[in-house]
């Protein structure tokens, strides 16, 4: 009857709800030992430039592995670090990772930027700014080689506050990228404001662009808005041809994707751009 089914059914979700919360709970003790204990990775993906070929850069991503072996999403564990106040440790210990990955790149004779993602909780700590700001110092390498990547939505909130932030990066050499930009509520007068160089065109609208019609407009209407406020564009998430060709048609020269290549560790980043550039 009804009311049996009911009653199933909310013990379903009360079963369901405590095993996520357990999973949750879980997750967050590990991924603070795993931060101490530096096991967070870098994957590297990179930035392609589609008219020339020529690899321009690459984005750094964060990648977990649990001990029993296991990749844990960085949507799932970026989300995790933010709400259990992790997030400025992780971000700093993939900041020194990506500083390693630079210096070893320019002994091998590529001198390429690295891409870092920042969460607003990063932006509005002190204390970040400072290790990033010494970390470069320590390093000895040209801000020239870095990007901070910052998503139009955490940077349209708090916008005032956000964009001072982004200026001393802006300020100390680093380029600033507005990333999976069309997704956020930016206001005209908001976009004209932010103190960035490039913005991305978040993948959701690349995807399969060539049957979209309303994508499409959405990207020209980004591409145009780009080029009257004199940002750079670099397109998210380029996985077909298709996809590919319609974009470069587009006038947008700058993108990453799995046509290109998926995110690799740095070994792996190596043997492909020696491969290339053969
Ligand atoms: P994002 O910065 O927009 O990064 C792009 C995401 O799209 C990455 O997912 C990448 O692996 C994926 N991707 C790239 N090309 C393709 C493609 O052709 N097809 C498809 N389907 N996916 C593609 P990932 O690595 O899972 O990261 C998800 C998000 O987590 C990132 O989005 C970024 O916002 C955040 N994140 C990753 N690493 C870090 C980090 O070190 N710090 C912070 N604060 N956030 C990070
Ligand atoms: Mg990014
Ligand atoms: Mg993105
Ligand atoms: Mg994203």
């Amino acid at each position: 009857n009804d009311e049996s089914t009911q009653r199933a059914e909310l013990l379903y979700y009360t079963l369901e709800n405590t095993k996520a919360i357990t999973r949750r709970y879980e997750l967050m003790q590990e991924l603070r030992t795993a931060i101490r204990n530096k096991e967070l990775q870098v994957a590297l993906q990179p930035k392609v430039n589609l008219i020339t070929n020529e690899v321009i850069g690459f984005e750094a991503l964060a990648r977990w592995q649990r001990n029993d072996g296991s990749f844990v999403s960085p949507d799932e564990f970026i989300d995790l670090a933010e709400t259990a106040g992790l997030i400025s440790e992780l971000d700093k210990l993939i900041f020194d990772k990506i500083m390693q990955s630079i210096q070893q790149f320019a002994d091998q004779g590529f001198s390429l930027p690295i891409a870092f993602n920042a969460s607003t909780f990063d932006l509005l700590s002190e204390d970040y700014f400072v290790e990033i700001a010494a970390r470069i110092e320590e390093y000895g390498i040209s801000p020239s080689l870095l990007e901070l990547e910052v998503t139009e939505t955490q940077a349209i909130f708090n916008y005032e506050k956000i964009n001072a932030c982004l200026c001393r990066f802006a300020g100390l050499g680093i380029k600033i990228s507005i990333d999976d930009f069309g997704t956020g509520y930016s206001s005209l007068a908001h976009v004209s404001e932010i103190p960035a160089q490039n913005i991305k065109i978040d993948r959701c609208f690349v995807s399969n662009i060539q049957d979209s019609k309303s994508n499409q407009h959405i990207i020209e209407m980004i591409m145009l808005l780009a080029e009257k406020f004199g940002f750079e564009v670099t397109a998210e998430g380029i996985e077909t041809k298709a996809e590919y060709a319609w974009l470069v048609e587009a006038g947008c020269s700058v993108g990453q994707g799995y046509y290109y290549a998926k995110p690799m560790f740095y070994d792996d980043a190596l043997q492909w751009l020696k491969s290339r550039s053969n």
